[in-house]
């Protein structure tokens, strides 16, 4: 290096080391000398752990996981390393919520629903029977007042929430008989979660519950007569064409699932501003990229197992809607009963919704309705 160049080469190293004190990072050498190699920058860094509800790089869910840990970790230059454990691996699925609570992992990823026991009012933040779309539940979450909501919901537990994925509109499930009127849910043995689940019970069904592994074989062995799952992607992958002829939609259980992160409070805030933005930052861009993978693959499988698997596709008759939806309206009105907190994020998501859906017939559903 000549040394012109290297004279320039440090008095921007000198630059460097200025501007990085003025952000608040930790030196181990904060001065140079004229002559002597650049000052060494080293900033403290952190390592944190990410327990996930997902078995290990699960298809899209648990990859998002992964993207997410990894965006975290290169945004930083590795000064907030994330390490992601499956479910099971650093502790059970449904633990993962109390074990970032408690500190023993600084940060989780899942599903809001999971923690309906918990908190009831954690569920608006998932998946609402004839609730909001992708794009709403977004709007309504990072600028309709439902993060703050959220916030509130899940500061008890010591926990910042973020949404980090979105299933969008997910496909109404596999059955291995016809659904033609509201009398055939009597008697059905359906894995469908959360919210869904207590709608099914309300129309004489059985909602089964059955962990991701054996849903599967409960179906192929007639222990369940019918599941829900995500959208053709995520379906295809488990396989269940195999085992169920029938492949329903809409899913109007779940309309715009939002998958989750949640970072301790403590953790959270002890980072230096920079890695709190890249935390947050990335999430949202993980949120977004969710999305765009399910909408870009679903109607590639879903053509794949109709043409190729025999799948038949099904749409839920209209009366057959009609009356889940005042079945919905029951479960919902009883989980809102249920505590002052549920109670008063019902009544926002409501109002939000109303107004999103005044908007949308104008805008979203005209556009959709255009003749050909
Ligand atoms: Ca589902």
């Amino acid at each position: 290096m000549a040394d012109n160049e290297r004279r320039d080469f440090l008095k921007k190293a000198g630059a460097v080391t200025a501007a990085a004190v003025g952000s608040g990072l930790v030196f181990g050498c904060s001065q140079e000398k004229k002559g002597e190699a650049p000052a060494v920058v080293t900033k403290k860094t952190y390592e944190w752990k990410m327990v996930t509800t997902w078995p290990p790089h699960f298809p899209v869910l648990g990859e998002g996981a992964d993207k997410l840990a990894e965006m975290i970790t290169t945004m930083s230059d590795g000064q907030l390393k994330v390490q992601v454990y499956g479910g099971g691996e650093l502790v059970p699925p449904l633990e993962v919520f109390d074990a970032v609570s408690q500190g023993t992992a600084e940060m989780g990823h899942g599903a809001a629903y999971y923690w309906a026991g918990k908190a009831p009012a954690a569920q608006f933040f998932a998946a609402v029977p004839f609730g909001m779309n992708a794009q709403q539940m977004n709007a309504w979450i990072y600028t309709g007042g439902g993060m703050e909501l959220w916030e509130e919901v899940y500061a008890p537990f010591n926990l910042k929430p973020m949404p980090a994925g979105n299933t969008g509109v997910q496909m109404g499930g596999w059955f291995n008989r016809e659904i033609k009127s509201i009398a055939d849910f009597q008697g059905l043995k359906m894995r469908i979660p959360g919210l869904g689940g207590k709608v099914l019970a309300k129309a004489g069904g059985t909602a089964i519950l059955s962990a991701g592994g054996e849903i599967y074989t409960n179906l192929e062995r007639g222990v369940i007569d019918a599941t829900e799952w995500v959208g053709p992607y995520n379906d295809y992958k488990m396989g269940f064409y195999k085992v169920a002829k029938y492949y329903y939609y809409p899913g109007w259980h779940e309309p715009g699932t939002v998958l989750e992160t949640f970072v301790n409070k403590q953790a959270f805030e002890a980072l230096p501003k920079n890695l709190q933005d890249i935390v947050t930052t990335a999430a949202m861009a993980c949120n977004l990229w969710m999305l765009c993978e399910s909408e870009t693959k679903n109607n590639f499988y879903l053509q794949k197992m109709i043409k190729e698997e025999g799948v038949q596709l099904r749409k839920f008759p209209d009366d057959v809607i009609k009356q889940l939806r005042v079945y919905s309206k029951e479960v919902l009105d009883e989980v809102a009963a249920s505590d002052p907190m549920s109670k008063k994020v019902y009544d926002h998501f409501l109002k939000y919704q109303a107004d999103a859906q005044q908007w949308a017939k104008i805008s979203e559903l005209a556009y959709a309705s255009l003749p050909d």
